[in-house]
């Protein structure tokens, strides 16, 4: 497997924000979203960054203190490239049988039911312009349809267009699914070498009252306590 790292921490963003996870982080992302925190994950790696399966499951083992965080977050990257859900796959179900809770992250891009039909959630992706991706909003209508109450969306903000995109998006979609119900996380950006962006997360607050209040405004906590540009955390 091409794992560019593995390594315990306290979930930062999202739905499960304050909850301690091992975090694989798989290597390889061709989608190059301008506002990319993990960028040195990008690169497909060479041989000597493939592990086994014995040394991956041995590794989280040890980072989760024998078995004690029961909770796998599987990162990248990106999971779902192509070069990855084999792995992916054979991973999850390894550690769906020794009883793990396993979370894939999904970058929105696709749908992948061998995956998302083995992990127990998925926290997926919707684009906002400053990634400069977008995300067919089709894909969050079939995740509703297929995996409802097993998923969470979260989109950065970085500015108000990015908001209004998202309030459109969201408003598009509950005109066709009126009882739609899922966490729309909303994240105010925080980007590398910047100091904390007290502004735009004041903003991001108050577009969301403005509108209605249909999104939870979550930001990344790691970044708070241990700065913008520290990884693996
Ligand atoms: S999908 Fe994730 S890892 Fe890939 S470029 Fe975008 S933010 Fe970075």
């Amino acid at each position: 497997m091409m794992i560019h790292s593995i390594y315990s921490a306290t979930e930062g963003e999202g739905i499960y924000i304050g909850t301690p996870q091992v975090f694989v982080r798989f290597r390889g992302c061709t989608l190059k979203c301008k506002n990319c925190d993990s960028i040195y994950t990008w690169g497909h790696g060479n041989e000597n960054d493939r592990w086994s399966m014995e040394s991956v499951l041995a590794e989280i083992n040890e980072v989760s203190h024998n078995g004690k965080i029961q909770r796998v977050s599987i990162t990248g990257g990106d999971p779902l490239d192509d070069n990855n859900i084999g792995d992916v796959l054979m991973l999850s179900g390894e550690l769906k049988s020794k009883g793990y809770f396993v979370n894939v992250e999904a970058s929105g891009n696709k749908i992948d039911h061998r995956v998302f039909d083995l992990v127990d959630f998925i926290s997926i992706d919707f684009k906002t312009p400053s990634s400069g991706i977008e995300t067919p909003l089709e894909i969050l209508a079939s995740m509703e349809r297929q995996y409802h109450g097993k998923f969470q969306v979260k989109s950065v903000i970085q500015d108000e267009r990015d908001f209004n995109i998202v309030y459109q998006a969201y408003y598009l979609l509950a005109g066709e699914m009126p009882d739609m119900n899922f966490s729309w996380c909303l994240t105010p950006a925080y980007n590398l070498e910047e100091k904390f962006p007290h502004e735009r997360f004041q903003n991001v607050l108050k577009w969301n009252e403005k509108a209605g209040g249909y999104f939870r405004v979550i930001g990344q906590q790691h970044k708070w306590i241990f700065g913008p540009d520290k990884k693996d955390v």
